[in-house]
């Protein structure tokens, strides 16, 4: 695929068009979590009452991140020439839908995505599962083979890897999956310049 021709690009949120905020060793001392686990595979396997609480304080402690998130380097500039040339835009985030709506609004993105173009935890099977990027592929009337999947880690990559997406990998200082990663810029704006 030619970066510069692609017509349908899907973006990660947290830590790609974002400054990671997310303390993932502090959510999992308030939760109660191992080290060791995903945090959303391990609130899913507990008792609905447990589970439900615990979901209720992540969205709370996501909200006031949300409230104060700020652009990554590049992204808002990259984002806005995406959507001037009329390209598809949609999301793809472990966040929640309404956070990551709350999200793009705070770093002034909200008119750039359709609502439901941005795909979060309760619309799909959690990264690395492909099935956000099939759904928005299915959505457009594309090809997934179509689709650039932006974003700062490897679940990113596998997904886009086991949906046939494009995999675009940003916001570190060198690539260290390069056998996952069919492109790679340290940071948005350097995505940009590619284009
Ligand atoms: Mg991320």
């Amino acid at each position: 695929m030619k970066l510069r021709q692609a017509r349908h690009w899907v973006f990660d949120m947290d830590g790609t068009l974002t400054v990671a905020v997310h303390d993932f060793a502090a959510i999992r001392r308030a939760l109660n979590i191992p080290a060791e686990d995903d945090i959303l595979h391990h609130l899913a396997a507990l008792p609905d009452d447990e589970a439900a609480a615990k979901h209720a304080w992540l969205l709370e402690h996501e909200r006031e991140l949300a409230i104060g998130s700020q652009a990554a380097p590049g992204a808002v500039a990259l984002v806005r020439e995406l959507h001037e040339r009329g390209c598809r835009l949609g999301i793809l985030t472990r966040n929640a839908h309404e956070l990551a709506l709350l999200t793009l609004g705070a770093i002034g993105l909200g008119d750039c995505f359709a609502s439901c173009d941005v795909i979060g935890r309760g619309e799909a099977p959690p990264k690395p599962d492909p099935s956000g990027l099939l759904h928005l592929a299915g959505q457009w009337g594309v090809a997934p083979g179509e689709l650039v999947m932006v974003g700062d880690y490897r679940f990113d990559l596998d997904c886009a890897r086991a949906a046939g997406a494009f995999g675009v990998l940003v916001n570190l200082p060198e690539n260290p999956w390069p056998e996952l990663a069919d492109a790679f810029a340290r940071d948005c704006g350097e995505l940009l310049g590619m284009l």
